[in-house]
């Protein structure tokens, strides 16, 4: 039987200021494996930015565990979090969060900057080009990403998470910002990925989109709302976290 690539196990956050603490999630259970595409649908406010950035490690949860490949990574020290996350794990936001001040070449070639085995100039130069080439931005690389169209920055925002080659993509509402032709077609990108082997996982309001993936998981009020009925049943999570065959 595969390993989950993530495994998550009574996950909890609460962001605590001095008037409240607001309980953000509490105690998700999430395995994700690898080819899988999952949607997390729910309404503005349930918690799903905040699972996504859990899962991608730009913040730490309050109690639970959390497994990459099978190594707990919920105690990680922030420089320990960034090695692992440069490495494994790619995301694509709402709003693009590319660099204005950069071409489209150099947004995209930003993460193998940080990574820890260099490349050459030249092995760099080819991936970035072979990422924009799949997104059929080539034609668009000395452009800065305020001359793109929405669905144009989308497409390089997808450039760069892939270009690293990512075991995971996290998503969050990538089509938030985009009329529907330009949103579908960012679907579609995600569906064509997740046929050729990237793992998704993508964050919704919109069930339409939501409907695309191959899992549809529900999150209301900081859980999950109901057992994940589309995982195949050799793999679906028990209550306590551990797993059938
Ligand atoms: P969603 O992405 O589903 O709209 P979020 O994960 O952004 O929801 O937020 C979940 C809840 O946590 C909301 O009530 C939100 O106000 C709160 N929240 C999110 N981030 C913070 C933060 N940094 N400080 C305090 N409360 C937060
Ligand atoms: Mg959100």
């Amino acid at each position: 039987m595969r390993d989950p690539i993530l495994e998550m196990t009574g996950i909890t956050k609460v962001f605590s200021t001095e008037e409240m603490d607001t309980h953000a999630l509490r105690g998700v259970d999430l395995a994700i494996y690898p080819g899988d595409f999952v949607s997390i649908c729910g309404p503005s406010g349930c918690g799903k930015s905040t699972l996504l950035s859990l899962l991608g490690l730009l913040d730490t949860p309050s109690s639970g565990r959390y497994a990459i490949d099978n190594i707990d990574v919920s105690k990680l020290t922030p420089a320990a979090a960034a090695t692992v996350r440069n490495e494994k794990i790619g995301f694509i936001f709402q709003s693009f969060n590319l660099i204005d001040e950069l071409s489209v070449f150099d947004n995209i070639a930003l993460p193998l900057r940080y990574r820890r085995v260099k490349l050459s100039n030249a092995e760099a130069r080819e991936k970035v080009m072979q990422c924009l080439h799949k997104m059929g931005m080539a034609h668009r690389v000395s452009h800065r990403p305020n001359q793109l169209s929405g669905g144009q920055q989308q497409r390089v925002a997808i450039a760069r998470a892939l270009v690293s080659e990512p075991v995971l993509l996290l998503v969050d509402e990538p089509t938030g910002n985009l009329d529907s032709r330009n949103g579908d077609a960012v679907m579609d990108i995600l569906r064509e990925l997740n046929n050729h082997g990237t793992t998704i996982c993508m964050v919704t309001h919109d069930p339409r989109y939501a409907d695309m993936a191959s899992r549809k998981l529900h999150l209301l009020d900081g859980k999950m709302l109901d057992a994940d009925a589309d995982a195949p049943t050799s793999y679906q999570t028990q209550p306590g976290g551990t797993i059938s065959v």
